[in-house]
């Protein structure tokens, strides 16, 4: 019989029914599936170790007889299973090893005295004896299979209960034997031999050598991120080809607005203006990720953007994720801006019953690049009718004017949340799109605003930072302008991780800081808690605060507190007329209060790094020295080597990277936001010079074709089809 990728695993005789039912629920339906269900390690079982006489963190793979099996019970109803092996040709100094198993039934049915067992562990010492506690373990049934099972470097593969090692593994076996390569499981990248691609995917399951192994397993992680970097490089190109427009004027708003700020730029976020001014300024759209630490002024930079594109008569808008950051971006640009005659609304889903003045009746700025000063009257009756705007007089227009006139439609700024996506009256035809903390917009979202056409210019930002391999993955498809330098006024932040029953220290410390005049933020977490539940606790641990940090003043917030309520709270603390603020993570992006110098967070292990970096960005925002205080109820091992972390370093590339290394990237991210496909094999973190590789390889094949027209590349076009196919489901 001869398979082929495609055909059913439950179509194939040899595959019983329950099996082909237990694999369809690990996902495997065909036999593509199966032979791409790659092991998720291997053993070395050419030979088999002697039995050892010590302990090691080394896990071993051991080979011997079941000489006495035995049932212990203790506790209520704990059972300990038991079994001995002895080596199969036993010396002067052989030692038995002790297997054990705690309170798994099923494995005391399955292991019998007399019978043949490998197994792979941790031999560790108890008491006199050498033990293995719930190793993973093989019962060798008759010689044939040691062919396939034994004597080999192993494939291990991820199984479900009920389908074991073995089954699957001599499913496997047998898959390959019988599949006729049909060429669509093998690895596709421009540089690899094809002699080795052939090879790649029986060696991965079954390598001869070590060698071998590594050589399939690298075949074929290059071509899974050559097809990932194909996706983005195709995406790169299709929003290359889409039409833009210019969305920058000369700079002389921009210019004024950089001279009335209170300080100078950073040399990295001049350097990022200029390079948003290069995009603006010429017809592909933009698509760009700004990333910088929690203050590093992004802000700004955004700013300096959008004035380009309003003084090229565009409309532009910035998007925070909450509500509050929409705000407290609302009031930074009126503060900034109006004095230049900008301008501005403010559009949140929460505020949308409001009259919103400036939103309904926005002096339209009607700004010629050319010819002399545009004329127009009319505006709002809150706007003055003349605004002044550089060395020249400009006035507000009404639309009649201004469509008897030649001049475009002047530029605005709207501020808000995600609802200017969904509901974006008034936001037409927008020029720039900057999205404030874009780790919390989806691709989804992302996709919403960039298929319009003419396409405006996107650019994304974000305070986590992302190690580089990772941009590169998940965000290959944008350009990525970084500011890597903090402004040179902000007081140092110290942290440090406390045991809880150091709480009366640290709160005597914060005593200290208040009574100096500074604020302090107390953050607690509250995970997975029903709406009832969290506002409780939340009420229970501000009763609590306000009474030990007595006499001064304390308020709450967290996510079910009223829009408006939570407003008039930050405007309070902003203005030091609250001394504490108690808080859930609510207030952990961009909010910004130079004169907070005290964050404490209570029950630290429970965030993540990532969170609790960026939580600590709210303070050291001003001149005072800050502290960033984390108390943790948890003294594990692990615990204590991520609070580490953030006391050993504030620079958030370093702390990106430790999380990701603690972690995986999963939940630094989430690859579902990219909306590409998992990856079965490659590691983008040790594999990451792979995926420079293929990376290079595929922006060299878009290069040289960027239809993918040359016959030469159809099959390339083929893998881009399917991953667009495959990954449609996460972006529609
Ligand atoms: P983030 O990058 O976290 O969004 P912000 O844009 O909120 O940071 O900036 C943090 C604070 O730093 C703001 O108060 C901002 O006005 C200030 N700031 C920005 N750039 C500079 C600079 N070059 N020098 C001094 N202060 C700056
Ligand atoms: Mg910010």
């Amino acid at each position: 019989m001869s398979l082929t990728s495609t055909d059913l695993l439950g179509e194939i005789k040899w595959v019983p029914h329950p099996r082909s039912s237990q694999l369809r629920r690990l996902g495997l339906e065909t036999v593509g599936d199966l032979l791409t269900h790659y092991p998720r390690r291997h053993e070395d079982r050419r030979g088999f170790g002697e039995f050892p006489r010590e302990e090691s963190e080394q896990p071993i793979c051991l080979c011997g007889e079941v000489t006495r099996t035995r049932l212990n019970r203790f506790g209520r109803g704990k059972k300990i299973f038991e079994v001995t092996l002895q080596e199969s040709n036993p010396h002067a100094l052989s030692q038995p090893l002790v297997c054990r198993w705690f309170n798994l039934h099923y494995i005391q049915r399955m292991i019998l005295t007399g019978q043949r067992l490998v197994v792979f562990g941790k031999p560790r010492q108890r008491g006199q004896r050498i033990c293995m506690e719930h190793p993973e373990f093989e019962i060798i049934e008759n010689d044939e299979e040691i062919s396939i099972h034994f004597r080999r470097i192993t494939p291990i593969y991820s199984a479900t209960e009920g389908l074991s090692q073995r089954v699957l593994r001599g499913l496997i076996y047998r898959l390959l034997d019988e599949w006729v390569d049909d060429g669509a499981q093998t690895p596709l990248s421009p540089e690899l031999d094809s002699d080795l691609a052939s090879r790649a995917l029986r060696e991965i399951h079954f390598p001869p050598t070590n060698e071998a192994l590594a050589r399939a397993r690298e075949a074929l992680v290059l071509a899974e991120f050559f097809s990932m970097q194909m996706l983005l490089a195709s995406r790169r190109a299709h929003s290359r080809a889409r039409t833009g427009g210019i969305h920058s004027g000369p700079g002389e708003l921009l210019e004024r607005f950089l001279r009335a700020l209170p300080f100078d730029l950073t040399n990295a976020q001049a350097r990022v203006i200029e390079e948003l001014r290069g995009d603006l300024g010429s017809t592909f759209p933009m698509n760009r990720l700004l990333q910088g630490d929690v203050g590093s002024g992004k802000t700004v930079v955004a700013i300096a953007a959008m004035l380009l594109a309003v003084e090229a008569g565009f409309q532009t808008a910035l998007m925070a994720p909450t509500q509050i950051l929409a705000e407290q971006h609302h009031a930074v640009l009126r503060r900034w801006l109006e004095p230049l005659g900008v301008p501005i609304s403010l559009r949140t889903g929460a505020r949308k019953e409001d009259p919103l003045p400036l939103f309904a009746n926005t002096p339209r700025l009607n700004l010629g690049s050319t010819g002399g000063p545009p004329v127009a009257s009319g505006g709002s009756p809150d706007a003055s009718s003349d605004v002044r705007y550089g060395k020249r007089r400009w006035s507000v227009s009404d639309p009649q004017t201004e469509a008897a006139s030649h001049h475009r439609p002047a530029g605005q700024i709207f501020v808000g949340t995600h609802a200017l996506l969904y509901e974006p009256d008034g936001l037409e035809n927008p020029g720039l799109i900057v999205i404030d903390e874009q780790h919390k917009f989806g691709v989804a979202q992302r996709g919403r605003l960039t298929t319009r056409e003419p396409a405006p210019d996107v650019l994304v930002m974000t305070a986590t930072p992302i190690p580089r391999t990772l941009t590169m993955s998940l965000y290959g498809d944008l350009d990525v302008s970084t500011i890597d330098e903090m402004p040179a006024n902000r007081g140092r932040i110290a942290t440090a991780a406390r045991d809880e029953e150091k709480l009366p220290d640290v709160l005597a410390f914060l005593r200290r800081e208040l009574e100096a005049g500074r604020q302090a933020y107390v953050v607690y977490p509250l995970i997975d808690e029903s709406e009832k539940l969290e506002a409780k606790a939340a009420s229970a641990e501000f009763d609590k605060w306000r009474e030990r940090l007595l006499p001064f003043t304390c308020e709450l917030l967290h996510g079910r507190i009223p829009a408006t309520e939570k407003q008039g709270i930050m405007e309070r603390f902003r203005r030091g007329l609250t001394s504490v603020l108690i808080s859930t993570t609510v207030i952990e992006v961009g909010v910004d209060v130079p004169n907070a110098t005290v964050m404490l967070i209570e029950n630290a292990e429970r965030f993540g790094l990532a969170q609790l970096h960026q939580l600590r960005g709210r303070i050291g925002r001003g001149e005072h020295k800050s502290y960033c205080i984390l108390l943790r109820s948890d003294p594990s091992k692990e615990t204590m080597a991520k609070l580490a972390v953030l006391e050993r370093t504030s620079n958030g590339f370093e702390v990106a990277e430790a999380d990701w290394e603690l972690r995986g990237p999963g939940d630094l991210l989430g690859t579902a936001q990219s909306g590409l496909p998992e990856l079965k094999l490659g590691n983008l973190r040790s594999d990451a010079k792979l995926m420079q590789r293929a990376r290079a390889a595929a922006i060299k094949v878009y290069r040289d074709d960027p239809l993918l027209a040359k016959p030469e590349n159809q099959r390339f076009r083929r893998l881009v089809v399917e991953e667009v196919g495959k990954t449609f489901s996460h972006v529609s």
